[in-house]
């Protein structure tokens, strides 16, 4: 489901030109931005950078310095916390301890008074949903961590909200619970339509479970798109080296091809590397070449056909099982990292610590960026 690419999509969070101050501190600077509704919106940055912030003048904690946020066209920025459609999940779950799954579940809708068959009914649903219906009369103490992640995520959807902020919501997680975890919370949010905004530090996770993902920096956003497009087209070397192992090589840009490439001469005694810009690249500025490890070849024989073609000593081997990346020095000190699958056909190769090898890649694997 991808409503940002349907042009009839209506925003359910619209930010207005929103700037954040704390004294003279600017946490949120100038941001305007839609998030449609059931989108898993991921924002992703380096501490600091404002996602908290971002979220808590979601949840209604903090009211912007400027500017105006609309939640289905309307300013919330006069509605109080209670009683905006919106519900804010803590890394910490803050379940009550003295109380059931089931009552932990049905505590807000008691707190709204709602009739006693409609609270019972509403919290069946969400046991189901969350697959929690054995441990329903369990003390939170009585149940493990992602059986505790549930219910705070089905108590923070008890109430329907249109907008569920998740504040790290699987830091607390092992990586294997994590990772599995990840699934069912994008099982429930398409199950639910709700619309997530979620905030994490692993950038893997955001890769996972986001439709779109806000990389951000200094209070603003950098660039906002799915994850593969901020993987594969990251619009500056920031984002490019923030998401993802990638090699970056500094240039000019010497020349455009017919097809819009451009030739970046980077050291002497090196040939040019060609790549894909990304916006616009006048010759003679200064430029990134980005290009993950990946995309890049690495053979003991000289390779056929490629364009970019680089020749160096292997420096290190890191075995990750499934892959290995090798670190390639290059006679002008450069070094590159080119990652291999680790299938039987590329063992057979037998490149090793101290070989001569080659590097090549194509003229579409790598990006030019001059941000
Ligand atoms: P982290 O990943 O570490 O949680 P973050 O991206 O969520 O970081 P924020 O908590 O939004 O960052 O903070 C953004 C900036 O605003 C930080 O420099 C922080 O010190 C500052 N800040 C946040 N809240 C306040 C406050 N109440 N008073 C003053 N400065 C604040």
């Amino acid at each position: 489901f991808a409503p940002w690419k349907d042009p009839d999509a209506q925003p359910l969070i619209q930010f207005r030109n929103v700037t954040k101050r704390f004294g003279d501190f600017t946490a949120i600077d100038d941001l305007t931005v839609d998030i449609y509704a059931r989108e898993f919106f991921a924002l992703l940055g380096p501490s600091g950078c404002g996602k908290t912030t971002l979220m808590r003048m979601l949840g209604g904690f903090e009211t912007p310095t400027e500017g105006t946020i609309l939640l289905d066209g309307q300013d919330i920025g006069p509605v109080p916390p209670n009683r905006r459609a919106v519900n804010m999940m803590f890394q910490s779950y803050a379940l009550f301890p003295h109380l059931t799954v089931r009552e932990n579940i049905a505590f807000g809708l008691k707190r709204d008074k709602l009739p006693k068959d409609r609270i019972d009914a509403r919290v069946e649903e969400m046991l189901r949903l969350v697959q929690l219906q054995k441990f329903a009369s369990r003390k939170p103490h009585q149940i493990s961590g992602g059986q505790r992640q549930r219910v705070a995520l089905a108590r923070s959807l008890a109430k329907a909200p249109k907008l569920l902020l998740l504040d790290e919501p699987l830091g607390a997680l092992d990586k294997k619970l994590r990772t599995e975890t990840q699934f069912e919370l994008m099982e429930i949010q398409e199950k639910t339509g709700t619309t997530f905004v979620i905030v994490t530090h692993d950038q893997e996770e955001a890769m996972t479970v986001a439709s779109r993902i806000a990389v951000m920096d200094h209070g603003r956003m950098v660039q906002v798109d799915t994850p593969d497009r901020i993987y594969e087209t990251p619009n500056t070397t920031y984002v490019a080296d923030f998401i993802g192992d990638v090699n970056l090589i500094e240039g000019n840009a010497a020349a455009h091809h017919e097809d819009g490439k451009v030739e970046i001469h980077w050291r002497e005694g090196e040939p040019p590397i060609v790549g894909t810009p990304m916006g616009e690249v006048p010759d003679g500025t200064r430029c990134t070449f980005a290009i993950r490890p990946e995309k890049v070849a690495i053979s003991k024989d000289h390779p056929e056909g490629s364009s970019n073609i680089v020749h160096g000593k292997v420096l290190d081997i890191a075995y990750l099982g499934n892959m290995s990346t090798y670190h390639v020095e290059l006679p002008t000190g450069v070094i590159i990292k080119a990652q291999l699958a680790n299938n039987r056909r590329i063992a057979r190769r037998n490149i090793t610590w101290e070989d001569e090898v080659w590097l090549s890649w194509t003229e579409t694997a790598g990006v030019v960026l001059t941000g």
